[in-house]
This record gives C-alpha cells, structure tokens and sequence, in this order.
C-alpha cells in the first residue's frame, strides 16, 4: 500500500513535466486500440497480464525482467539483455510505440534487497542483484536513512521505478522521441497483495492509485 502522505524527497530526480504522459488518456487510449501503443518495462516476477487485467483491456508490449530494469548505457550485458536500452528502443521502433511504462511492484526482490542492507562480500547475496538494486540502495541511504523499515518499504519500490525513469531519458534515440512529444514517459507501482496500480504523477511528485 502506498499511502498518499508518503512522500518522496523532492530534488533526487530531474525531471521535465511535459515528459510525461496524462495516466488517464493512456488508459483510455488501451482501452480503445488493439493495437500496441505502449511499451510495459516491468519485472519477470510478476504475473503482468493477469495483474493488468482489472485496470485494463487493452494492450501492452511487457518488456520483462527481473526487476523491471531499464539499464544505463554502457552497463548492459549479454545476461541482462531484455533490460537495455538498445532492446527498449528497439521495441519502441518496432511497434511505433507512443508510451513507455516503467512497472514495478512493492514485493519485488530488489526492494527486499534494499532493506536487508545485504553488503557485497556476504554470501547470500547475488550478485545479480547488487548489480540490480544497487542505484536504488545508493538513493534510500542518501536521502531515506533515518526512516524506519516500515515507512521505507514502499518508497524503495518508487524511486526504484524513477530511476529506471531517468536510466530511459540516457538513451539519445529515446530521448529524442521525447523532445519531440512523439514518446512519453509513465512511472507505476503494483501492490502485489491486492493488486492495486499506482501511477507517478510528476507535479505532485508522488504515485496515487489509478483504476
Ligand atoms: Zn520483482
């Protein structure tokens, strides 16, 4: 559950309002085309389609992997191929997408990453997801240390989602689309436990449930 008092620090994302897409015409938009307008980066632990199925009808292209990552430029490999930028794009162009989704959800392994506080030389953690969750665990640190667990647990998830967000707007292809209002850019979170679907809403700098 994402409580609506709970606030993300204002300043760690530079975002451009215009960069982001109206939740609400978008999900018209779904409803009305049969086609793919938009792109669902979101992570291969969630069960997207059935998970989607209440809040709409239309379709979304899942880019799907674990975390729902959009890897920066020059941090890709061969193991983590469906999260590049060169994938994303490439889908973007493929299916003359008009939307790009970043999807994440709030029981996710990398926000339990992030609060065990795992450290590299511990055996238990992969390193899959160091690689994975580490931004994430650099903003939480910086700017939510003091916070207790439970206040912290949903906010992993949304500056999760945001940094994936800002990871997007380094690929020059994409970011052209953007400059030019030909793509536009959506941050969600899923509550897994009842399914809710929170969106990113740039001027208030906070998610709201959507639906
Ligand atoms: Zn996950």
């Amino acid at each position: 559950m994402i409580e609506s008092n709970n606030l993300l620090v204002e300043g760690i994302h530079d975002f451009s309002a215009e960069n982001f897409g109206d939740t609400q015409s978008l999900l018209e938009l779904l409803n009305q085309r049969a086609d793919f307008v938009a792109a669902l980066i979101t992570c291969s632990e969630l069960q997207v389609h059935h998970t989607m199925s209440n809040v709409m009808s239309g379709q979304l292209l899942p880019v799907e992997n674990l975390g729902g990552i959009a890897m920066p430029q020059g941090e890709d490999d061969s193991q983590l191929n469906s999260s590049s930028l060169s994938t994303i794009a490439y889908s973007v162009e493929r299916y003359n997408l008009r939307h790009l989704v970043v999807c994440g959800h709030l029981d996710c392994q990398i926000v339990r990453f992030v609060l065990n506080k795992h450290r590299a030389d511990d055996p238990e953690t992969s390193t899959l997801y160091f690689q994975l969750g580490e931004a994430t665990r650099g903003i939480m640190d910086q700017f939510y240390g003091d916070l207790s667990k439970e206040r912290i647990r949903p906010i992993i998830m949304q500056e999760h989602v945001l940094l994936q967000i800002e990871s997007l707007l380094t690929d020059p292809h994409l970011r052209n689309l953007i400059a030019e209002n030909d793509l536009k850019l959506h941050g969600w979170v899923i509550d897994d436990e009842t399914n809710a679907v929170y969106a990113y809403d740039v001027t208030n700098h906070s998610f709201s449930a959507i639906g």
